[in-house]
């Protein structure tokens, strides 16, 4: 199964989504489409200035696989997606997006982490090691859009977007 990992980062505070799809032209349809969208990347796509890009094209054995490889993005990156467990279908992703602040959640959170500690350290050094190349090859790849100039909305000076982040909490 060919799947992707993509990215949408939002140009006007770096906020960044990570997905995964088997077909990348739908999904990205599914984004657009405002009124159904439920998924966190809703933010980003309101603002409407970011860009959409492929992380990685690769074959897959299944979706589970395919959502392995989404969630080590995940994990290794600052993006949006908060919740660090192995996604089980829609569902997540809802429940994700509706109860992503709320106390329930961290509580979930926590006690994830504590039963799938072991499990994840193991994942993650597996696959730094079945995958340095690949890993490398992605911040190669992606490298220039961290140095893109941005123009911050709220004062108007112009900088990285890697620093927007930091620049917003710090001034605004
Ligand atoms: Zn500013």
């Amino acid at each position: 199964m060919i799947g992707y990992i993509y990215y949408i980062l939002d140009l006007t505070n770096a906020d960044m989504y990570i997905g995964s799809t088997n077909n990348i032209e739908n999904r990205k349809r599914q984004h657009k489409q405002n009124k159904f969208n439920k998924c966190i990347s809703k933010k980003i796509i309101e603002n409407n200035n970011y860009i959409f890009e492929i992380l990685e094209q690769n074959d897959f054995k299944d979706k589970n696989e395919l959502h392995k490889r989404e969630q080590y993005y995940i994990d290794n990156n600052k993006c949006i997606n908060k919740l660090a467990s192995f996604r089980s279908g829609d569902y997540r992703k809802q429940y994700k997006y509706e109860y992503n602040k709320s106390n329930k959640m961290k509580e979930y959170y926590k006690n994830w982490n504590e039963e799938n500690k072991e499990k994840q350290i193991e994942y993650k050094k597996n696959y730094r090691i079945n995958n340095k190349d690949k890993t490398k090859n992605y911040y190669e790849k992606n490298k220039h859009n961290f140095y893109r100039r941005v123009c911050c909305i709220k004062c108007k000076k112009e900088l990285n977007l890697h620093s927007l982040k930091r620049h917003n909490n710090t001034y605004h």
